[in-house]
C-alpha cells in the first residue's frame, strides 16, 4: 500500500472552533460592541482586556484560503483595479469588503469580516500600513499605528532595549487613546490573566511541536499549518489552551507508540520554508508522503510560537517583546541561524524552500538564506512556487515534477 498522511483526530475539532470565533464576532457586534480590526503583529492584547471584538484580516485570508474562497476574493480586488502583484493576503482582505452591499455579506466566508470602529496595525511587512490607511480612509474610522523596529544583525542589546522602550512609550499613547474612546481604564490584571493565557497556549502549542524532533515525527508541519487556527482566533482564552493540551496529548499518545504521521516508513525529513500554501494543503502532504517523506518543522509556526524570556510581571513590554523580537523580524544573518538550528534539531535530509510569490516579507533574502543553508548544511534545496491566498501562482504539474526530481536526489544520498 502507498504511504499515506495520518490523520490527526484534533483535526476535526477545528470546524466549530472556527465557527464559534465567527459567531461570536458578529453577536458582538450587532449586540453594539466595538470591533476593532488588528494586523496580524499587533498589541491585540490591549484590545481584548478593554472588550473590544477583534478581528484579524489576515487570519481571515487563511481561512478563505483553506475553504478554497480566497481566489475569487482576490480577483474581486482586481476588477477594482488592484494589481495582482499586491500580497494576496490583501487583495483576499479588499475583495471581501470593497463594494459589498451588507445584504451580499451573508454570502461571504462566515459572514465576512464586520464594519471595524477601529484599526490597530503594526506594519512589519512592506505594503501592510498601505492597505490599513486606505481602510481608514474607506471606512472612515481611526487607524491607531504602532511601529516596529527591525532586529538587523549589528544591532546590540542596548539597542534593543531601547526600541523595547520605544514601543511601550507608544503602547501607553495607544492605551491612552482607547481609554477617551471607550470612557473605561485599562485594568491592567486583566490584561496580564490573557496575555498569561494566550503565553501558556504557545507553550503547550510549541511542546507538541517540538516532539516532531522524534523519528518518525508524530505529526507533519502541515498538521501544524492546519491547527494554527484556534491559537489565531482564540487568542488569550482557555479555549486555546484547552485545544493545543489535547492536541499536544494525542501528539506525545502517537510518540509513546512510535507512530508517525505517515501510514507507512518516514524515510525523509523535510524542513518547509516560507508560508503555507492552504488551499492545497491535503495535495501536498500526499505527494510528500508518497515518497515516505515529511516535512517535519518549518520557520512560519514559531512566528505565533517562540518563547523569549516575557516577564509577565510587565504586561506592556512583554507586548512590546512579543512582536519586536519575533523571528521573522531579525536581519538576514539572524533568519539563518534560526533556520539552521531548526534543520539540525530536528535531523533533516532536504530543504524545500517554497516562494510565496506575492509575499514581500517572507521572500526577502530567501535566495541568500537558500544558499547559506546549503553551504552550511550540504543538504539540497527545491525551490517550489506557491503563494499563500491566490490559487493562479500554484501549479500542480510543476509543483510535482519539482518534487519528483527532488525525491530522485534524495532517493540517490541515500
Ligand atoms: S507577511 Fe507576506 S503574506 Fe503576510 S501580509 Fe505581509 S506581504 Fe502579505
Amino acid at each position: 500500500m502507498q504511504n499515506q498522511a495520518r490523520p490527526l483526530r484534533m483535526i476535526q475539532k477545528l470546524p466549530g472552533l472556527v465557527n464559534d470565533y465567527w459567531q461570536n464576532l458578529w453577536e458582538g457586534k450587532r449586540a453594539g460592541k466595538l470591533v476593532a480590526w488588528c494586523s496580524g503583529a499587533s498589541p491585540h492584547q490591549v484590545l481584548m482586556a478593554m472588550d473590544f471584538e477583534v478581528a484579524w484580516p489576515e487570519g481571515y485570508a487563511g481561512l478563505c484560503s483553506a475553504g478554497g474562497f480566497s481566489g475569487d476574493l482576490c480577483q474581486r480586488a482586481e476588477t477594482i483595479g488592484y494589481s495582482p502583484d499586491l500580497c494576496s493576503v490583501l487583495r483576499n482582505a479588499i475583495g471581501s469588503t470593497h463594494g459589498t452591499p451588507v445584504s451580499e455579506m451573508q454570502k461571504l466566508p462566515y459572514g465576512g469580516l464586520p464594519k471595524p470602529d477601529l484599526l490597530l496595525c503594526q506594519p512589519y511587512c512592506p505594503g501592510i500600513y498601505k492597505m490599513w490607511k486606505m481602510y481608514s480612509e474607506y471606512f472612515n474610522v481611526p487607524l491607531l499605528v504602532m511601529e516596529r523596529g527591525r532586529i538587523h544583525d549589528a544591532l546590540t542589546e542596548d539597542v534593543c532595549a531601547l526600541l523595547v522602550q520605544d514601543g511601550i512609550d507608544e503602547l501607553r499613547e495607544i492605551i491612552a487613546y482607547l481609554e477617551r474612546l471607550t470612557g473605561r481604564c485599562l485594568d491592567y490584571d486583566r490584561l496580564a490573566q490573557r496575555m498569561a493565557l494566550e503565553w501558556e497556549a504557545n507553550r503547550v502549542r510549541m511542546e507538541g511541536m517540538e516532539m516532531c524532533r522524534s523519528i518518525p515525527a508524530p505529526m507533519s508541519m502541515f498538521d501544524v499549518f492546519t491547527t494554527i487556527f484556534p491559537f489565531y482566533l482564540h487568542r488569550g482564552t482557555q479555549t486555546a489552551v484547552d485545544y493545543y493540551q489535547e492536541l499536544k496529548d494525542e501528539v506525545a499518545e502517537r510518540l509513546a507508540n512510535n507512530q508517525g504521521s505517515l501510514i507507512g516508513e518516514e524515510k525523509y525529513r523535510l524542513y518547509w520554508d516560507n508560508l503555507p500554501i492552504f488551499y492545497k494543503s491535503q495535495e501536498i502532504i500526499e505527494k510528500f508522503a508518497s515518497y515516505g517523506a515529511v516535512p517535519v518543522v518549518a520557520a512560519f509556526p514559531y512566528v505565533f510560537a517562540f518563547l523569549p524570556d516575557l516577564d509577565m510581571k510587565n504586561p506592556l513590554k512583554a507586548a512590546v517583546e512579543y512582536t519586536l523580537l519575533n523571528p521573522a523580524n531579525r536581519g538576514l544573518k539572524g533568519r539563518i541561524d534560526f533556520i539552521q538550528e531548526l534543520v539540525d534539531g530536528f535531523t533533516i535530509d532536504g530543504l524545500v524552500m517554497q516562494r510565496s510569490r506575492t509575499c514581500l516579507m517572507f521572500n526577502m533574502g530567501q535566495d541568500d538564506i537558500t544558499e547559506a543553508l546549503v553551504k552550511k548544511t550540504g543538504l539540497p534545496a527545491v525551490v517550489v512556487e506557491g503563494d499563500l491566498c491566490d490559487p493562479r501562482f500554484y501549479s500542480d504539474a510543476e509543483f510535482n515534477g519539482k518534487v519528483d526530481a527532488f525525491m530522485e536526489i534524495l532517493a540517490q544520498r541515500g
